[in-house]
């Protein structure tokens, strides 16, 4: 039976620590103040957000021109610690909380996400054997499954939290080389003539932190191989089958496809159902980067996102992008748990337990010892809004989009540039351009629609981010906030087409 903390009479020790004011942490009764007025301080933060300029006012070296180059020789009152976080932090800010971020992907904080964190900080459990972490080990198996369930994720997948999905998705395709069976963990890659090139594909709209993965495991850039992608930017199946049949015949050796279930880009969802028919063909570990999309599949008309995933090795989502989590939270759901726990299980005689073999241990999984307990805020999340209210928001998100799609659509000034299958809009500004070549066109339309993007982003009412589509510039528009309304996408409607007039 769990004692609550409340019903504890306090020791005489700890009466007499709190006397002692020169050592120890603050004192509790400061703590206690402090605690309320930074809360009072986050809720008008929230409250006053939509005030704040978006993407933050500053010249690059400004904050640190305004801070000592020496740290305090003695303690500083909390009073000026504070005014100084009003004063030089939050103007140094890009609020990625504001309800006008439509950068990169929107995303999003929310209440019982920083309680989460204020707890863990509390708490400040390591988490890496059971032992040092019974309810950081547990919960997250709780919360993981929850999320599973919500998503409509075969049982068969076992979840794990990672910082991000870049580290999700290393650690996917180091199980799937572990699976190969060529000794890598024992002996390594380097040197050895009996290895052949490792192969993994995934689409040139992949995610550079594939890219990255496979740098860091020490595969080598050349082993990834990008298939070209469809008119809809999503993976051509056809041509994946076609580099793996070429690849095996050259003697290299495929082990892992990447898809991609809303691409950075333009949120385009490969034809997953049809990859994992490829992959199983050649026994291929399939993994899925669902690190943006994933979270809207707790929608249920939204599911069929998923569809063929269930047949996936391994898949990553964020809920720090677009489940109204506090960064970090990235989950990686696996079937071969046993793969990765090969790849990284390693246990010196000084964390060796009682319990080993019996329970879960987190740092079993990945490269790193220590985790934070990042499962209570998820945890907390899934409560307080329960799967109705995740969903709801992820699909007014998604209306939201659709809203702005139509505007574009009925503009002869602007242009779609992508499907919508979510929440991001990829568009421009096509307005007519006379008496010009082709070429010419195209660049004066790229200048026009990046001083569109910059000249909106510096109004600090609204900010955008761009990529190249087909190699035009296209404005991307993400909503994912979770206090976005309508009244923010009319805003910055207003603001693109004001943009634009002034410019052409
Ligand atoms: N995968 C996709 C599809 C992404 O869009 C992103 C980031 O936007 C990532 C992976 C990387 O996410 P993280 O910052 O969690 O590593």
């Amino acid at each position: 039976m769990i004692q609550s903390l409340a019903k504890r009479p306090m020791s005489i020790a700890k009466k007499e620590a709190m006397n002692d004011s020169s050592l120890g942490d603050m004192p509790a009764e400061d703590f206690r103040r402090y605690g309320h007025e930074i809360v009072d301080w986050i809720a008008d933060y929230f409250e006053k957000i939509d005030e704040l300029p978006v993407l933050a006012q500053i010249e690059p070296g400004d904050l640190k021109a305004h801070l000592p180059a020496t740290p305090p020789e003695k303690g500083e009152p909390m009073e000026a610690i504070l005014a100084d976080v009003d004063r030089l932090i939050v103007p140094a800010l890009t609020h990625w909380s504001h309800p006008s971020f439509f950068a990169y992907f929107a995303t999003s904080t929310s209440a019982p996400g920083i309680f989460g964190e204020m707890l863990s900080a509390a708490f400040d459990v390591k988490s890496m054997l059971w032992r040092t972490s019974p309810a950081s080990t547990e919960l997250e198996e709780v919360a993981l499954d929850w999320l599973r369930q919500m998503m409509g994720l075969d049982a068969g997948f076992s979840g794990l939290i990672y910082d991000t999905a870049s580290v999700s998705s290393m650690h996917a395709i180091a199980a799937a080389r572990e699976g190969v069976e060529m000794r890598i963990r024992e002996e390594g890659m380097s040197g050895r003539k009996d290895l052949p090139l490792l192969r993994v594909y995934a689409s040139d709209q992949a995610h550079s932190s594939i890219d990255k993965g496979i740098i860091t495991l020490g595969l080598g850039q050349r082993s990834l191989r990008k298939i070209p992608s469809d008119s809809d930017f999503r993976m051509d199946p056809k041509a994946l089958a076609a580099a793996i049949r070429e690849d095996k015949a050259n003697g290299i050796l495929p082990f892992c496809v990447v898809a991609t279930v809303g691409t950075t880009s333009t949120s385009s969802i490969d034809p997953v159902a049809a990859i994992a028919e490829i992959s199983e063909q050649h026994k291929l570990w399939l993994h899925v980067d669902a690190a943006y999309a994933g979270p809207a599949a707790i929608v249920p008309e939204l599911r069929e996102i998923l569809n063929g995933c269930d047949r996936a090795d391994s898949l990553v989502l964020n809920p720090h992008k677009w489940l109204f989590t506090p960064f970090d939270l990235s989950v990686l759901y696996c079937r071969r748990m046993d793969l990765l726990r090969r790849a990284f299980a390693l246990v010196p005689e000084y964390l060796r337990t009682p319990e080993q073999g019996k329970v879960r241990s987190g740092s079993d999984y990945g490269v790193q010892l220590g985790r934070r307990f990042r499962a209570l805020k998820l945890w907390m999340i899934i409560r307080y809004f329960g799967r109705e209210g995740l969903a709801a928001r992820i699909r007014e998100h998604c209306r939201l989009a659709q809203l702005f799609a139509s505007w574009v659509e009925k503009s002869a000034e602007w242009e779609m540039m992508a499907p919508v299958p979510l929440a991001l809009v990829c568009f421009r500004a096509c307005p007519p351009l006379e008496d010009e070549t082709e070429a010419v066109r195209a660049k004066r339309l790229d200048a026009l629609n990046e001083a569109i993007m910059h000249g909106v982003n510096a109004t600090g009412k609204a900010f955008l981010s761009h990529t190249k589509l087909n190699d035009k510039l296209t404005l991307r528009l993400s909503i994912g906030n979770i206090r976005t309304t309508e009244r923010h996408v009319r805003r910055v409607w207003e603001l693109l087409n004001e943009q634009l007039q002034s410019l052409i």
